[in-house]
């Protein structure tokens, strides 16, 4: 087993961080949140000769799911995730691009949903489930111990937490999904958002406005 690396490619009007999870050596992953633009996507792992196994999704919202039935046919493989509180928002990304004008977006119907202390997979690198609800009821975060990484869709930014004015939003289980679930995992704990580019949760715990 090589090392774990992400290759990010920003996809739809929102910019949001589809993010590809590999192993350096045999150059096997999944591709987290194909929210659309999804050409671009199989660009990239054409690209850099990757085989995507599976595809991981944090959470219900457009940007991050509304293109993962398309890739899904595309490559032939699974649609694993979120966890089944978001599966309303799933079944409404179809009504959700006609309202922001986005072409091209399906409902997304996952293969299989996770529930919080599962574990997902691929190669030898193993990934812990975490429900982090709040910005979504289904929102999942995918975190390698080994690695000391995490990928937090938008539960957490750098500087920022996800907005909470959406449907199912919650501000207050927001904050403890953070707070009880994220940065009690280290200081050391690297991260790959949603939106706009990662951090450290140690720096977050220090400075961002909404934890301190
Ligand atoms: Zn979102
Ligand atoms: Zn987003």
């Amino acid at each position: 087993m090589g090392q774990l690396n992400a290759g990010i490619v920003p996809v739809t009007p929102f910019q949001q961080n589809c993010t590809i999870l590999f192993d350096m050596d045999d150059k096997h992953g999944v591709v987290v949140d194909p929210g659309g633009d999804i050409d671009k996507v199989l660009g990239m792992l054409k690209d850099n000769a990757i085989t995507a196994e599976a595809i991981w999704i944090t959470h219900g919202h457009i940007d991050h799911a509304g293109g993962a039935m398309e890739l899904k046919e595309a490559l032939g493989i699974e649609i694993i995730g979120p966890h089944e509180a978001d599966k309303m928002l799933l079944d409404n990304l179809e009504n959700q691009g006609r309202r922001y004008g986005i072409g091209g977006v399906r409902n997304c119907v996952p293969d299989r949903f996770l529930t919080e202390g599962e574990t997902v997979s691929f190669g030898g690198h193993v990934f812990e489930v975490l429900h982090c609800p709040g910005h979504a009821p289904g929102h999942v975060v995918y975190y390698n111990r080994a690695a000391k990484f995490a990928h937090v869709g938008d539960v957490l930014f750098r500087g920022s937490v996800g907005r909470t004015d959406l449907p199912g939003g919650d501000h207050a289980a927001l904050i403890a999904s953070i707070k009880d679930k994220l940065l009690p995992l280290g200081d050391d704990i690297g991260f790959i958002c949603g939106h706009g580019p990662g951090g450290r949760f140690g720096e977050e715990r220090r400075t961002n406005p909404f934890l301190t």
